[in-house]
């Protein structure tokens, strides 16, 4: 800090506004500490990628593209009439619309809990102390901290042969901001964004590729619960080409070379080959802080990376997920506020919202010579049939002799509501008997849960 330079003091400060940052506010804030959020994009940035370009404006998509694809597939029951074309732009304002009530809400609980908002990117200047830089004529901010929560997050990562422009070649903020709809999707990336945007595009009457360079979509997930879905865009038309590279682009196409080389229709290129944590700009090694070669930072079980900092959600190891970060900001500020605590979930879930979507919690294979494994298909299920798609299954994985549940996985209808069961049972080392023997209502698709879990009893 140069001499002269007024510091204002804070007591706790947190850097980031998404899902980590904002439950680490509202959380400090209940604990009694005195907290500062500052954000980039100031109250604009409230809810992060997840609330306002990511999770929620990609969950409204996927809603509107399956209703539509669903009241087609349901003209066997009677349904009939002429869907119109898909308007984009009038998805457009009521998707945000409902981003707007979200931040709305997260800015009126911080205000209620009477957390301070700054606007800037803030950098580390000490262990304890940093600036806010807002750019232009704002002259910069210097702050003293107590304690801080790095909260970043991540941004897209970029594909040196295809580069960002906004127009051709998008990422899935990009799509997911799109008035008009393209004629042919080329997605580059079949993990969680390729496959959910691919489906919905053309749900909505896009032509879509989705380019994977791993052998298999969605790599890292079992075949058995990727082949529902691998079979599911094939009857959709989605053109699916693994073991496959991006060798150039032109105008309207995308050229590709591997296994699944050749020519492919793209009106837009979407880049979703994953995420980068946002730890380049934060000056962390004024704060003493070492950054991997991935741009992780390592923290102990308590999240803290340096007496009085804390790091959560993606700029840490682990799932880029929003309910990991909400999860650990309730542990970093109480660590930072004197209690003992530690991050120790028994799991901690994943959707893809996939058709049909996958969810999946615990571990399946663990010390597999012990562990039984059963599985139930959908089709068993009355009220999976009158969805009019009894596609895909449950599988549940337990210890013998009556030991407790390890692992659910969930490939269906509504998987992502139905997932939230099999992790409370892991949470609370349920057995199989305890879940099969909890009155499910019926008829429901949560019935499916307690139905193999009476399958374990027999194996
Ligand atoms: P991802 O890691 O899920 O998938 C990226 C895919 O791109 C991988 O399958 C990878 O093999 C492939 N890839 C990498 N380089 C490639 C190349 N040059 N050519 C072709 N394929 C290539 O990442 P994502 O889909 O970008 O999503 C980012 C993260 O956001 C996810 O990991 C997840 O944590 C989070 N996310 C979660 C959800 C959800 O919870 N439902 C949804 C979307 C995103």
């Amino acid at each position: 800090m140069v001499v002269g330079e007024i510091a204002e003091s804070i007591d706790l400060l947190v850097i980031g506004g998404g899902p980590g940052g904002y439950t680490a506010a509202l959380e400090a804030a209940a604990l009694g500490r005195t907290v500062t959020l500052v954000d980039r994009d100031g109250p604009a940035g409230l809810g992060g990628v997840c609330l306002r370009v990511g999770c929620i404006p990609s969950k409204a998509l996927i809603e509107v593209a399956e209703l539509r694809s669903r009241y087609a597939a349901l003209a066997v029951a009677g349904l009939r009439g002429v869907v119109e074309p898909f308007d984009m732009g009038a998805f457009q304002a009521w998707k945000d619309a409902i981003v707007a009530r979200l931040t709305g809400g997260v800015a009126g609980l911080l205000k209620a809990a009477g957390v301070t908002i700054l606007t800037g990117g803030f950098r580390f200047l000490g262990a304890r102390r940093g600036v806010v830089d807002a750019g232009g004529t704002t002259p910069p901010q210097f702050l003293e901290f107590t304690d801080a929560v790095i909260a970043t997050g991540s941004t897209p990562r970029a594909l040196p042969r295809l580069v960002r422009d906004g127009v051709h070649i998008l990422d899935s903020t990009d799509v997911l901001g799109l008035t008009a709809l393209p004629s042919s999707v080329a997605v580059v990336g079949g993990g969680y964004i390729g496959v959910e945007l691919g489906t919905a595009l053309r749900k909505l009457g896009s032509a879509v590729t989705i380019v994977e360079a791993q052998e298999s979509l969605l790599p890292g997930l079992p075949s058995e619960v990727v082949t529902p879905v691998r079979k599911r865009l094939s009857a959709l038309g989605v053109d699916v080409r693994t073991g496959t590279s991006v060798a150039g682009v032109e105008q309207d196409e995308l050229v590709l070379a591997g296994a699944g080389a050749g020519a492919v229709p793209a009106e837009v290129v979407v880049v979703a080959i994953g995420r980068r944590p946002n730890t380049d700009d934060l000056g962390l090694a004024d704060a003493g802080i070492q950054v991997g070669a991935d741009g992780l930072l390592a923290v102990g079980p308590d999240r803290i990376v340096v007496p009085h900092i804390a790091a959560i959600g993606d700029v840490t190891a682990g799932p880029a997920l929003a309910h990991k970060a909400t999860a650990e900001a309730r542990v970093a500020v109480a660590a930072l506020s004197g209690r003992r605590v530690a991050f120790e979930p028994a799991t901690i879930p994943m959707v893809v919202y996939s058709d049909p979507e996958i969810a999946i919690t615990g571990a399946m294979g663990i010390d597999q010579s012990r562990q039984a494994s059963v599985r139930r298909p959908f089709a068993a299920s009355g009220r999976a049939l009158t969805t009019g798609d009894p596609t895909g299954f449950v599988r549940m994985a337990a210890m013998p002799d009556g030991g407790p549940v390890t692992g659910v996985h969930i490939v269906g209808p509504h998987a992502s509501e139905l997932i939230s069961e099999a992790v409370l049972a892991i949470e609370m080392a349920a057995s199989p008997e305890d879940v099969w023997s909890t009155i499910h209502p019926h008829p429901t698709l949560a019935e499916a849960i307690a139905d193999v879990a009476l399958d374990l009893r027999s194996s």
